[in-house]
């Protein structure tokens, strides 16, 4: 899955949405969120992403690795 770290935090450009194929991601109160169970993996939405928060899961920084966790958590709660 790709997933949406901590540049998103209060900016929620949604460029992202407008390019996903499957309509995986999601508005939350602070940022958006990558469905894990829904992502098909085609990396359309890391590239237009303004402000580099989107990363295939095993790329994501070191310091950005709890964002695959908090990702799926929000799906987890609903
Ligand atoms: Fe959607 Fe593709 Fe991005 Fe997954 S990688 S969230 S399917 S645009």
């Amino acid at each position: 899955t790709y997933v949406i770290s901590l540049p998103c935090v209060d900016v929620k450009d949604k460029a992202c949405v407008e390019e996903c194929p499957v309509d995986c991601i999601y508005e939350g109160d602070r940022t958006l969120y990558i469905n894990p169970e829904e992502c098909v993996d085609c990396g359309a939405c890391e590239p237009v992403c303004p402000t580099e928060a989107i990363y295939y899961e095993d790329d994501l920084p070191d310091d950005m690795t709890e964002w695959l966790d908090i990702n799926a958590n929000f799906f987890a709660e609903l």
